[in-house]
C-alpha cells in the first residue's frame, strides 16, 4: 500500500506517518530525512540540499525524484510505504505515477493535513528535533515537551532545533507550498483519492488521533 502524506510544513506530516507505521507496519519516508541526514555527512547530495532547503525552497525536481526513486527500490518497503513530503510538485506526483506503474503499484491514499497558519508558525517555532539521526524523535515545547529539557526521552541525545524552522524561513516554505504543492491537492482529488484531515489544538485533534482514526479505517476496509 502507498500512502502519501500531504500537508504545509508543521501540520504534523511526520508525525501521522510515524503512528501509521507503528500500526500498519509499513515503512515511514521522509525525503526531508534523507536529505537532512545527507547534509549532517555532507555527503554530494547533501551539499546540493543545503542551499536550497535553508532557503526554504524546494530541492529541484529531478534531484529529488532520483532520491526516491533508488529508495523505492530497496527491499524494506517492497510491500508499501508511507511518503511523507513527497511528492511536493507536479512533476514530481507523474514522476511517482509512472515510477510505481512500472511495478504493477498504485498510490492507494492520499491524506492531506490542515492546520490554520497562525497555528503552523507557532508550532514550528516551538519544534525541537533529536539530534539522532537513528531516533529523530520530535518535540514541541509546549504541547510535547521532553521529560528533561533539552534531551530526547527516547535515546537521551541531544534536542536541536532545526535550522529552517525560524520564522522567516518558516514563510517562505509556506508560500512555496501554496504555490508549488497545493496543486497536488486537486491533482489527487480527481483520482478520488484524497482523505481531507483537520489537525489543530484549538479543535483538540493532534496527529495520533488522525492517525488512529486512518489506521482503524484502513484495517475495516481490508
Ligand atoms: P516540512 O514539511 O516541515 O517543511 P520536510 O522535512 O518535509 O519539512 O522538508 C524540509 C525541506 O526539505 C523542505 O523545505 C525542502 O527544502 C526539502 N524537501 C523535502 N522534500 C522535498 C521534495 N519532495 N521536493 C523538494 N524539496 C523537498
Ligand atoms: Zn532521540
Amino acid at each position: 500500500m502507498i500512502i502519501i502524506m500531504l500537508g504545509a510544513p508543521g501540520t504534523g506530516k511526520g508525525t501521522v506517518a510515524d503512528v501509521l507505521e507503528g500500526k500498519l507496519g509499513i515503512k515511514h519516508i521522509s525525503t526531508g530525512d534523507i536529505f537532512r541526514k545527507n547534509i549532517k555527512e555532507k555527503t554530494k547530495l547533501g551539499i546540493i540540499a543545503q542551499q536550497y532547503i535553508n532557503e526554504g525552497n524546494l530541492v529541484p525536481d529531478d534531484v529529488t525524484i532520483d532520491v526516491i526513486k533508488e529508495r523505492l527500490e530497496e527491499p524494506d518497503v517492497a510491500d508499501g510505504a508511507i511518503l511523507d513530503g513527497f511528492p511536493r510538485t507536479v512533476k514530481q506526483a507523474e514522476a511517482l505515477d509512472k515510477m510505481l506503474q512500472e511495478k504493477g503499484k498504485q498510490v492507494d491514499l492520499v491524506i492531506e493535513l490542515m492546520t490554520p497558519d497562525d497555528e503552523i508558525i507557532e508550532r514550528i517555532v516551538q519544534r525541537r528535533v533529536c539530534s539522532n539521526q537513528d531516533c529523530k524523535a520530535v518535540y514541541n515545547l509546549v504541547l510535547h515537551p521532553p521529560k528533561v529539557e533539552g534531551i530526547c526521552d527516547k535515546c537521551g541525545s541531544k534536542l536541536i532545533k532545526r535550522k529552517d524552522d525560524t520564522e522567516e524561513i518558516v514563510k517562505e516554505r509556506l508560500k512555496n507550498y501554496f504555490e508549488l504543492t497545493s496543486p497536488l491537492i486537486e491533482y489527487y482529488e480527481k483520482q478520488g483519492k484524497i482523505d481531507k484531515e483537520t489537525v489543530s489544538v484549538r479543535i483538540n485533534r493532534l496527529g495520533e488521533d488522525v492517525a488512529k482514526d486512518v489506521a482503524n479505517r484502513i484495517k475495516n476496509n481490508s
